[in-house]
């Protein structure tokens, strides 16, 4: 199969996205009280209404319907006032009532857009001879090729989710090859968000830029805990093929199993080439379901698309119309906290933080909080150094509190500790109250920042060091390596390298 890069110059690839967020943070299900875990026994929670028992009537839990809106607010999408739940019928034992409960033509939020930027390496992919948005406006890329697009929403609908299916012994995933299959009704009636994309986006790192982007804005909102992983958010991805320059879309298959965004990126990228390969050869893709399996690199055919013909959708005759106040959206709507965008701005603005380092922390509510605490009253010297040990240092650890993300960066900030010496200091703290300051103190690691008594030992070395002197002076600038580590080993290690490096500079330069 060719590279991607190859195909997407010759092909444009008309990719949509349907996500499925679980409602993780609500304490009951859809349509009845039982509660809602993902830890609890099989079949613990469960009642008539979500077993599917005959005449059990459901009651639309207020929460969700508040969770829906404030998703569809977030996302710019037009709330609908009045709105149905339909029944849509199949017959599978992960839903005992054998339809689900979901929403019919007018869902509760219509026609969103969200703006994406892609950035980095992964801009690349779009080849600049397609550089117009699915709008027909024209993108502008800055000068590392990062660009934005306006990808829109079609909707995001309400819906319940399935019992668990457990198969054992056989072909994993199917009934029929499985010796023994098992049924955990707790998730059975989970409330659930479907967004459905326009197809807008392009390639396979817009895919999972416009995934990530969805993720963070849930986490924001607090309505789940959005983990791709354990399946409580989970995306299937649509994608067809057209020669550059054609307007009407080709047939489209639908990608299964994209449990990561590594998983989301690379079932695309794989399914381009494939297409592209099959209509090259003069060949026709086939309308159908694939299952993306990761360990081999491939996609694999699950069923063939049945129509919607085959539901029997029409409204269900138990749940009454919805009909939304203004109050209930305005309410919705002032429950909505900073998104990760404009948070972003903010740290750039008031901070002064670089780009990238300041989308990393606003798109995980938990590390941006953290960040704003430990940031506070700081000048724009320590706020980026708190940024730095944000990003790069306390990812590594487990639990490190807001003071000692602070009194880190204080040190490092005042050159009283290296990199290094910072690392193993939150070695030594991390889970526990201890303050790094007293840390460092304890183990003699407080580097002087003297720079008489620096200077003393700094002239010491360059007496001692005439060769590499002579060598600097000629040129080779690279021996200042060689000469911080002499001054560094004459400090025994308190001295800050950094400082040294300055110093020594000056002297070898005038
Ligand atoms: P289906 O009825 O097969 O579920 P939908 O019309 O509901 O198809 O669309 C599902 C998703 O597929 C949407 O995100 C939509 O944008 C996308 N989509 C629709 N047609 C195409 C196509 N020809 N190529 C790529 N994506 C498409
Ligand atoms: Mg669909
Ligand atoms: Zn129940």
């Amino acid at each position: 199969m060719r590279k991607l890069h190859e195909v997407l110059r010759d092909w444009e690839a008309v990719i949509g996205l349907e996500v499925h967020t679980e409602l993780t943070a609500l304490e009951t299900k859809m349509f009845c009280n039982c509660r809602l875990s993902h830890t609890d026994e099989p079949n613990t929670n469960v009642c008539p209404v979500c077993l599917g028992m005959p005449g059990a009537l459901p009651v639309p839990n207020e929460q969700a319907i508040r969770s829906i809106v404030m998703a569809g607010l977030a996302t710019n999408c037009q709330i609908q006032r009045r709105s149905m739940f339909y029944r849509k019928h199949y017959f599978y034992p992960d839903m005992a009532k054998n339809f689900q409960t979901t929403q019919g033509p007018v869902a509760f939020c219509m026609h969103g857009h969200l703006a994406l930027e892609v950035t980095g390496e992964g801009a690349a992919e779009r080849p600049t001879c397609a550089d117009t948005a699915a709008d027909g406006s024209l993108l502008e890329r800055a000068a590392d090729g990062s660009y934005t697009v306006p990808v829109r929403i079609l909707r995001i609908h309400m819906e319940e989710d399935a019992a668990k299916m457990v198969h054992v012994g056989g072909k994993e995933g199917r009934i029929g090859g499985a010796s023994e299959s098992y049924l955990d009704y707790n998730r059975c009636g989970t409330p659930l968000i479907e967004l459905v994309t326009e197809p807008d986006l392009r390639t396979p790192e817009e895919a999972r830029r416009f995934m990530e982007k969805l993720r963070e804005t849930f986490l924001t909102l607090g309505i789940s805990d959005c983990s791709l992983e354990s399946g409580s958010m989970r995306c299937d991805g649509n994608v067809s093929l057209r020669r550059r320059g054609e307007v009407r879309m080709g047939t489209k298959t639908e990608m299964k199993n994209l449990n990561s965004f590594k998983s989301l990126h690379d079932a695309l990228a794989y399914e381009i080439c494939r297409q592209a390969e099959v209509l090259e050869r003069g060949g026709a893709i086939r309308q159908e379901t694939r299952h993306w399996e990761p360990s081999g690199k491939r996609t694999v055919v699950m069923r063939v698309k049945e129509t919607n013909d085959d539901y029997r959708f029409f409204p269900d005759p138990d749940l009454a119309p919805f009909d939304l106040s203004d109050e209930f959206v305005e309410e919705c709507r002032a429950r909505i906290p900073e998104l990760p965008d404009a948070k972003r701005a903010r740290y750039q603005a008031s901070f002064g933080l670089k780009r990238k380092d300041a989308a990393q922390i606003a798109g995980d509510p938990a590390v941006a909080k953290a960040f704003e605490e430990a940031v506070a009253g700081a000048d724009a010297q320590l706020a980026g150094m708190v940024a730095n040990v944000t990003v790069n240092l306390a990812p590594s650890c487990v639990a490190l509190t807001p003071s000692q993300v602070r009194g880190i960066s204080e040190l490092l900030a005042e050159d009283a500790i290296t990199f290094a010496q910072a690392r193993e200091v939150l070695e030594a703290i991390d889970g526990t109250d201890e303050d790094p300051a007293r840390v460092v103190d304890a183990r003699g690691m407080r580097q002087s920042t003297d720079a008489d008594a620096l200077g003393a030992l700094v002239d010491e070395v360059l007496v001692r060091c005439e060769a590499q002197v002579q060598q600097y002076r000629a040129g080779n600038t690279k021996v200042i390596g060689y000469l911080v580590g002499q001054c560094m080993k004459a400090a025994r290690g308190t001295g800050n390298p950094k400082l040294f490096n300055k110093l020594l500079v000056e002297r070898l330069e005038s």
